[in-house]
């Protein structure tokens, strides 16, 4: 079982939120088959992933490496590293989007991907690090505890931690240690 930190943000920031520091270390969680595996089935109802999850790696990789880089920049107020925005348009431009029309007493629409399982991935990968990017990445919040990188989007404006229980209440039990001591 791989614990993932921090998720149910969105997909983006769950996306880069796989590479946590963790007993003050930078770790990856997608690195193993198993890592990659459960990421995806917790992601499962806003990404599709095929039933051998492996040929989806490179996307997964190159998305978030993306993503970082986007979002790196953006929370400075800098401009994205040159690559950035092209590579994400092309990861979508892989996997279109287009409605497929049917009859069910009424007019059905959904919304279909062509390409590849992994292009597909890709694509809705970059779809949502695009939302970020170009929507309220500017609100993107880091974790005020001192060895801890997650990023959210605080619903409140007082949100100051990844988690209450990850990193809030370490911090009350230092601030706790703090005053009586000696
Ligand atoms: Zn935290």
């Amino acid at each position: 079982m791989v614990e993932f930190p921090l998720t149910g943000e969105q997909l983006a920031l769950d996306l880069l939120n796989t590479r946590p520091h963790l007993g003050g270390e930078p770790v990856d969680l997608l690195a193993t088959p198993e890592g990659l595996r459960e990421w995806l089935a917790v992601q499962s109802d806003r990404l599709s992933a095929p039933p051998d999850t492996e040929v989806v790696r490179e996307v997964v990789f190159a998305a978030r490496e993306l993503a970082a880089a986007a979002v790196a920049a953006l929370r400075q107020g800098q401009v994205p590293p040159t690559e950035v925005l092209p590579g994400l348009t092309e990861l979508q431009r892989a996997a279109p989007v287009h409605q497929e029309l049917s009859w069910d007493g009424g007019v059905v629409v959904r919304r279909v991907r062509s390409g590849s399982a992994a292009q597909r991935v890709g694509a809705e990968l970059a779809e949502a690090v695009a939302e970020l990017i170009a929507g309220p990445v500017a609100g993107v919040r880091e974790c005020e505890s001192e060895d801890c990188v997650l990023l959210f989007l605080p619903a409140h404006p007082r949100r100051r931690w990844c988690s209450a229980q990850r990193c809030g209440n370490r911090a009350r039990v230092a601030r706790y240690y703090q005053r009586h001591k000696g």
